[in-house]
């Protein structure tokens, strides 16, 4: 399809003020003023994105993704008593499974809109996270892998192919990773700080059996040049890209990696996440037409979030959008 800049569909702002009522409590970094702070008033501008809002979808749905006793831990986790769902970041609220599906049916909703070519390209500014999630467990305040169900649903629904997950939150991507262990057609690329979850950011991990060489781990050491960071990110995008050839891209979009973030020690600013979406956009646009599927992840600095969340909205409405 040959579509000219003029001609494409606008890029979509998914958010729903009732993911602000997911409140794990006042010591947790993960808050409620994450989604207040990204109000599509504070984030559209002159972009020319649009909001959508959305519905939760079936209590099925993570199963796409989700052994079926993790679902059932999450369900019942609150009627047991239990105060967290890890050893102590994942907290228990008395609707955790409700605003979870609801995060997670957000992504579904945009892989619909944008497969079918309604949208050309969507953030979904949701929480609770997803990135740390793997199949059989939550996890570092993640309860349900928002963008790997996003991806599968995309497999199974609209017949999408091959998938690349850039993940630069400043943790490990661990749960895509393990996810997608052992499966070909999502590659996952993760961008983090060497130090924070060590083991599972390893750069010997490339996955395994028909899925090995289709995972990736670049760890970089504390207070890295930006300018390094970028550079390393653009060769290892075009890369991986280059010889994935991806369908569709997803982005695990953190932005704790911004200086101002007591999560990590890494020295980004909003700038620099307008620069990374480009990079990405740039490297897969060839493959993917512009398909391109962004999730918030981490990003506890709530000015420096919804500065560097309307900075990478803007780059990818500019990128994907109308033009
Ligand atoms: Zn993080």
């Amino acid at each position: 399809m040959n579509v000219s800049p003029g001609d494409r569909p606008a890029v979509g702002y998914f958010w729903n003020r009732e993911l602000a009522g997911h409140d794990p409590g006042y010591r947790c970094l993960e808050k409620p003023i994450r989604c207040q702070v990204l109000d599509p008033a504070n984030i559209l501008g002159d972009s020319g994105g649009v909001h959508r809002s959305f519905l939760a979808r079936e209590s099925d749905l993570p199963a796409l993704v989700h052994h079926p006793d993790h679902i059932a831990a999450v369900r019942e986790a609150h009627q047991q008593g239990r105060r967290s769902l890890d050893a102590g970041d994942t907290v228990v609220t008395a609707d955790v499974f409700d605003q979870a599906l609801l995060a997670a049916s957000a992504g579904c909703d945009a892989a619909d809109q944008v497969l079918r070519g309604d949208l050309s390209a969507a953030f979904c500014a949701i929480r609770p996270p997803g990135h740390h999630a793997n199949r059989v467990r939550s996890f570092g305040f993640c309860i349900f892998n928002n963008a790997a169900i996003a991806a599968v649903y995309a497999q199974t629904t609209h017949g999408v192919g091959r998938i690349l997950i850039v993940d630069w939150d400043v943790h490990p991507g661990n749960g895509a990773q393990e996810i997608f262990w052992e499966d070909p057609s999502v590659f996952t690329l993760s961008f983090h700080q060497d130090d924070l979850f060590p083991e599972s950011g390893r750069a010997d991990l490339v996955g395994e059996g028909a899925g090995q060489g289709t995972n990736r781990n670049v760890p970089m050491r504390r207070f890295i040049d930006p300018e390094e960071y970028r550079d390393l990110f653009d060769r290892t995008v075009g890369e991986v890209a280059a010889a994935f050839r991806p369908e569709l891209l997803i982005i695990a979009a953190g932005f704790d990696a911004h200086r101002q973030d007591a999560a990590a020690q890494f020295l980004l600013q909003a700038d620099d996440f307008a620069a990374l979406t480009r990079i990405v956009l740039d490297a897969t646009r060839p493959f993917t037409g512009g398909r391109t599927l962004s999730f918030l992840e981490g990003g506890y600095d709530p000015g420096a979030l919804r500065e560097s969340v309307a900075a990478h909205f803007r780059e990818l409405a500019a990128g994907c959008g109308p033009g």
